[in-house]
């Protein structure tokens, strides 16, 4: 899967072009102007343009024969590469992303759950200082980006809280930041899978509900309905809405009460671990080990499930999207995710509405990154090419 480039900084046909050449779509000037319909002339300054300005490699093959040299264009999809941060199980992985979603490098830092706010901070710096190490001498960074779960304070920069790591408080990314000449993103992790979902479906005006089901308990919506409070980055924290039915319970937000409390992987965790001591702890690695267990035998999972499904089908009832994804490590489960359908299927039946069908979404920590480079790649090819436009000379 590709990143589609396409600029919210403005309409930019050499963008376009780059889009096609790094697609695979087209390789001479020729299939680039019969293809978006543009004149010989127009689509030969824009490929000037691109390979003046590096994104683009000319190859020249001179032919044995009698005719015209023959020009194929190919993508330098290097030129820019992002330094993607983010949280796989236990760990912090850093990976170096080129324009097309490679991966050029990665490396991972375990984290266990007792560390502190300074000790995510000096894993964060020291995995930031080893991606710039190996960043190719040829290659400009163009973001460093952080996507994380839990509670964010995305414009200011800052991890808030996360289950995950309960005594890691308010961690300001801007030191891991530093005074780097390349700008800082913050995303929150389900808004990326969910982004990259929808790049597969371009030009798909329904609305999609991603709803995930794992360590913790979240949701995307979309076209985002709120955009301010996405901007704030606490958006869909439906694992921490109340059920006066769990008030005792604790939650590891500091409050009582959270649907996490009964549905979420951290609090079933125990109750599993009891009747099957032999599977994973981490949300990954137990995808694998819950997909043949008889979880529906297990009172405490089926009032989880009871659970998520109440989210889900309430969470309907104020969306009314056309497409539901869940993903996480219990909808592996083909027993767990019929009851899930079943139930769901019985409570959000609404007279006259199509109740959507729920779809599984598989997680996966290549959907993040894909996210993040088609929010930001388009932005700065776009403002790398608008520079030569300006420039007289
Ligand atoms: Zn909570």
């Amino acid at each position: 899967m590709s990143v589609p480039m396409k600029s919210n900084l403005g309409n930019s046909p050499a963008l376009d072009i780059f889009n096609l050449v790094l697609q695979g779509k087209a390789n001479s000037r020729r299939d680039i102007a019969k293809i978006l319909s543009m004149r010989p002339n127009t689509v030969s300054d824009c490929v000037s343009h691109l390979v003046e300005k590096g994104i683009v490699w000319e190859h020249t093959e001179k032919g044995g024969g009698r005719g015209r040299p023959v020009v194929t264009l190919a993508p330098n999809a290097n030129k820019f590469l992002c330094i993607f941060i983010q949280i796989i199980g236990l760990s912090a992985v850093v990976t170096n992303i080129n324009i097309a979603g490679q991966e050029l490098w990665s490396q991972t830092s375990e984290l266990p759950a007792e560390s502190s706010t300074a000790d995510i901070l000096e894993a964060f710096k020291k995995l930031h200082q080893q991606a710039l190490q190996q960043v190719p001498s040829q290659s400009t960074v163009a973001a460093l980006v952080f996507s994380l779960g839990g509670i964010l304070d995305i414009k200011n920069k800052v991890w808030q809280f996360s289950s995950r790591w309960p005594n890691m408080q308010d961690l300001d990314l801007k030191q891991v930041h530093g005074a780097a000449p390349y700008s800082l993103h913050l995303y929150k992790n389900i808004n990326l899978e969910l982004s990259a979902h929808d790049l597969k479906r371009t030009g798909n005006e329904e609305t999609t509900l991603l709803v995930h089901w794992g360590q913790g308990i979240g949701c995307a919506v979309s076209p985002t309905p709120a955009e301010t409070n996405q901007n704030a980055g606490r958006f869909g924290e439906i694992g921490h809405w109340k059920l006066s039915r769990t008030a005792n319970a604790r939650c590891h937000c500091g409050n009582a009460g959270c649907v996490e409390t009964i549905a979420a992987l951290w609090a079933l965790q125990p109750h599993l671990k009891a009747k099957w001591p032999d599977i994973a702890d981490d949300e990954l690695t137990i995808a694998p080990d819950l997909q043949s267990l008889d979880l529906l035998g297990l009172p405490v999972f089926t009032d989880a499930l009871n659970a998520v499904s109440n989210v889900i089908t309430n969470l309907n009832f104020l969306l009314f999207p056309q497409t539901i994804l869940v993903s996480g490590p219990f909808v592996q489960n083909p027993f767990v995710w019929a009851e899930l359908n079943r139930t769901f299927l019985k409570d959000a039946m609404i007279s006259g509405v199509d109740t959507p069908k729920l779809q599984v979404a598989t997680r996966s920590s290549e959907l993040e990154r894909l996210g993040a480079l088609g929010k930001i790649m388009p932005d700065v090819l776009f403002r790398h090419l608008s520079e030569i436009r300006q420039d007289p000379g």
